[in-house]
């Protein structure tokens, strides 16, 4: 069978989240890193396959265009329903994306109908009454008011997307959905009579996302967060829409060398890089120690550590040392010299024979994967909800490389990431 779901998302660790949980039904599942080059024809494509985009806060004129261009390979490679996956807090301004991109996309599918549910219950996000929750605050009052890029200070998701569309915007509410598919289904058929194409529908429990599934799985263009889509794999198994697992290929036999790399200073990084150590040899990065005298230290570090030790390069650092480095470089100056640093080190680690990466940080993952060579992944076992391992090519070596964003994971996230590929694990 060929490709059959085709999703495309809006960042790049939000496209790993929801590789990650749709992997974890054993369909065989693809993350592309943007659209890619070669015709879906020369490339070995999966049941599943993940369009990463970078398109959050892109002009709505390009992030379209990007969308649509993501759609058209989809569509090639034969994929028949399609996932438009965003932000769980539904980051997106007046001016935001996530309504055009939806609007855009089902002009080109010629479909009327579409769902809008960033829900994700295991992680704190719910809707009730059309109103979005981070734990038990509404969003407004979350600490997304205060983001930098897209300040939420409204919670209630039909007045969120309602300028963001031409088509009227309606609630499938809580009472509905807590009656099951059918009553899910008699509602969006109602609304649909009533000409009202965009439905946010509430969500407060996995079983609401399973419902919700199950009424809309018929929908050529589903959008949400990675929640809404976690039950689609089985639900298309069932209607033998999707072939049932077995498809996947062994993991392969690789090296057992190792490299943890972070640029991430969130606060569950901080805490896993300081965890870490504990166990590895670690090497410090400092943005203002690389500005002055280059990186050649952190290479001459790495080239004498074993390949199969267990190693570390971080540039992790308290908000104190970060502002510090910020002020005498400029914030982009700062992040752009530790991401470069990264990047060059994994590249020489790669070259040293290492095969298993993990890399900590958003931004960071991108600047690593763009330096190996990488566009697409090979979605494999899951660490931690949303961080799947991954496998990919790189100089035509095969690598296991794992990519984290800031808050993801416990505090044992590294050691459990390289025990996760122990054949015995
Ligand atoms: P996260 O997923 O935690 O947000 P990112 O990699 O997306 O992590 O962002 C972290 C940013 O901070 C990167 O641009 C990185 O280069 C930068 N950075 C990391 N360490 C430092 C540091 N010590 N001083 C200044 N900037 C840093």
């Amino acid at each position: 069978m060929g490709v059959f779901l085709g999703c495309i998302a809006d960042d790049f660790t939000g496209a790993t989240d929801l590789a990650g949980l749709l992997a974890r039904s054993g369909v065989k599942v693809s993350l592309r890193m943007g659209i890619p080059k070669e015709n879906p024809e020369n490339s070995r494509t999966s049941a599943i396959e993940v369009i990463a985009l970078k398109c959050r806060t892109s002009p709505v004129g390009e992030a379209v265009d990007e969308t649509l261009g993501a759609l058209a390979w989809l569509r090639q490679a034969g994929a028949q329903r399609f996932f438009w996956k965003y932000c769980s807090t539904f980051d997106s301004t007046a001016k935001g994306n996530i309504g055009p991109v939806a609007e855009a996309l089902m002009a080109a599918l010629e479909t009327d109908q579409t769902i809008y549910c960033p829900a994700f219950p295991e992680n704190g996000r719910s809707i009730y009454m059309g109103n979005l929750f981070v734990g038990e605050l509404p969003l407004a009052e979350s600490p997304m008011k205060d983001h930098p890029l897209t300040p939420m200070r409204d919670s209630n998701l039909m007045r969120l997307l309602a300028p963001q569309v031409a088509k009227p915007v309606g609630l499938v509410n809580h009472l509905t959905v807590a009656k099951g598919a059918d009553a899910i289904r008699e509602k969006i058929s109602d609304m649909q009579t009533s000409g009202i194409s965009h439905l946010v529908v509430d969500a407060v429990a996995n079983v609401d996302l399973y419902s919700i599934a199950e009424a809309c799985m018929d929908m050529k263009l589903l959008t949400g967060g990675s929640a809404i889509a976690m039950p689609l794999p089985a639900l298309f198994q069932k209607q033998g829409l999707l072939a049932v697992a077995g498809e996947n290929e062994p993991w392969p036999e690789l090296a057992d060398t190792s490299i943890v790399l972070s640029g991430s200073c969130s606060a569950m990084t901080r805490e896993q890089v300081h965890r870490y150590l504990k166990q590895a040899a670690g090497y410090k990065l400092d943005p203002l120690h690389l500005a002055k005298h280059g990186m050649d230290a952190a290479r001459e570090w790495l080239l004498l550590q074993p390949a199969e030790s267990k190693k570390m390069i971080y540039a992790t650092a308290e908000p104190a040392e970060v502002g510090k480095a910020q002020e005498a470089l400029g914030i982009e100056r700062a992040g752009k010299l530790v991401e470069d640093a990264l990047a060059d080190l994994a590249v020489l680690a790669r070259n040293m024979g290492v095969r298993r990466f993990v890399i900590a940080g958003g931004e960071t993952s991108g600047a690593v994967t763009k330096a190996l060579g990488i566009d697409s992944l090979r979605v494999g076992p899951e660490i931690a909800p949303g961080v799947p391992w991954n496998l990919s090519q790189s100089a035509g070596e095969t690598i296991a490389i794992t990519l984290k964003s800031g808050n993801f994971g416990t505090g044992d996230f590294f050691e459990t990431a390289l025990r996760k590929l122990k054949p015995d694990a």
